[in-house]
Order: structure tokens, then C-alpha cells, then sequence
């Protein structure tokens, strides 16, 4: 199958209220060009280097996700163009965050990253950790970035019922937040991050408004 026949098939089984990031993380700026030609214009990479060098080869409507972990002092590479940060993972890299946008003269949309997973290796705050960033007087201070929901990444499991219960468990603390943060400040809670190729029926089941799909459109990945 093709790129395009990937992207409408998936298009063709989830909601239209759902966006599609296509992770095209390894390949190469002509199989992005491919996705693009078939209306594609969300992408999501996971380095730093990696997306800047691609962001300049190909077209500038392009939206580009940084859905991988992030370093504080690489932020400032990314903080001209990227759409969208979905991996925010503590309050020293929001303010960081906030000073690069700051020095571009925008606002950065970011998701607070949540860790659901059983895997100790995934990142991503706790709960608790990501209320202490949203009550905390320092996140309302920062003018140039804008905290628009949460990304979590399920266990890498063939146990569905265990995959659920992640997603289910994110959702509801979705739920909560935008009860206990309603919409004020930089805080405008509307996007919820979570699924990709292996489990993204079971995230959409579940309540996800941002699905982050690499294989499933491009095929698997070659790393160098
Ligand atoms: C690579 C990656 C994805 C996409 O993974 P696929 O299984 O290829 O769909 C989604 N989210 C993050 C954070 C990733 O790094």
C-alpha cells in the first residue's frame, strides 16, 4: 500500500474531530514530500536535529510536532517554527520553553507529557507532578507559552485490557484538570495526546483528540 493509501484508511476509521500527526522520524525529507502530496500537513519528530534539518528541505506549511523527549538547552533550535511540544516533562524546561518563544516573539502551544506506562524508561511526570506545574504560581507567570493539554504513551504490550486502563486513567485525569484548571491564562486544556500505531482504536476508544502514528503510515523504521 501506499503513503496516501496509509493515511486514508486511517483517516477512514477514526473520528474527523481527531487530528493525525504522521511520525516520520528516519525518513528522509521525499517520503515526508509523499505524505504532503496526499494533503498530509502535521508531522512529528522525536530529535531535535533531526526535525530542524527536514523543517528546512521541505514546504513552511508544514506543522511540526516535537513529540520526543526534549532537552533544555536544545529548545532554542526548535523554538522559531515548531506547532506543537507534546513531551513537556518539568517546570525548568517549560521556563525554558517560555524564554526561547519569548526571544521569537510567540506562543508556544505544549502538552504536559504523563507517564501512564509500566516501562521505568518511558518519561513523563506523575500525576501529582503535573498538578504541582498547573497550580504553581512560576507556570501562570510565563506570558509566551500556552499548556494545551496532555500526551501519555501506553505500555508496549500486546495486553490490550492493561492498554485500556493506561488511556482510561489519562483520560480521567484529563477530565479532572480541565475541571480544577478551567480555561485561564496560558492554561486552555483541549488536547489529549495519546495512541499510535499499534493501539491508536483503543486510544480513540477511549477519548484521544491527537493520534501520533509513524509505522502504520510509512512502514517500519530502518535505524542507521
Ligand atoms: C515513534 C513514536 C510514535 C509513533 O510510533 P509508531 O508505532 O511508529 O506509530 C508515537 N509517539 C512517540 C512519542 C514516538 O516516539
Amino acid at each position: 500500500m501506499s503513503i496516501c493509501e496509509n493515511i486514508s484508511k486511517i483517516k477512514s476509521v477514526i473520528p474527523k474531530d481527531v487530528t493525525l500527526i504522521a511520525v516520520s522520524k528516519t525518513h528522509p525529507p521525499e517520503t515526508i514530500k509523499e505524505a504532503y502530496n496526499c494533503g498530509q500537513r502535521i508531522f512529528g519528530e522525536n530529535k531535535v536535529q533531526e526535525l530542524c534539518d527536514k523543517a528546512v528541505k521541505l514546504p513552511p506549511d508544514i506543522q511540526w510536532h516535537l513529540i520526543g523527549h526534549l532537552q533544555s538547552n536544545k529548545v532554542k533550535y526548535i523554538a522559531p517554527f515548531v506547532s506543537l511540544i507534546h513531551s513537556v516533562d518539568s517546570l525548568k524546561l517549560l521556563q525554558e520553553i517560555d524564554k526561547q518563544a519569548k526571544k521569537c516573539n510567540r506562543i508556544i502551544p505544549v502538552l504536559l507529557q504523563i507517564h501512564i506506562a509500566e516501562e521505568e524508561t518511558k518519561f513523563g511526570l506523575s500525576p501529582a507532578e503535573a498538578e504541582d506545574i498547573l497550580i504553581s504560581h512560576a507556570s501562570h507567570q510565563l506570558q509566551n507559552i500556552k499548556i494545551s493539554g496532555l500526551m501519555g504513551m501506553a505500555t508496549n504490550t500486546e495486553d490490550e485490557i492493561k492498554i485500556r486502563s493506561e488511556f482510561k486513567s489519562l483520560k480521567k485525569l484529563f477530565d479532572y484538570f480541565k475541571i480544577q484548571f478551567p480555561d485561564s491564562g496560558n492554561i486552555k486544556l483541549e488536547i489529549l495526546s495519546m495512541g499510535m500505531s499499534s493501539d491508536f482504536e483503543i486510544a480513540v476508544e477511549e477519548g484521544s483528540n491527537m493520534l501520533r502514528i509513524g509505522s502504520t503510515i510509512f512502514g517500519n523504521r530502518h535505524y542507521a
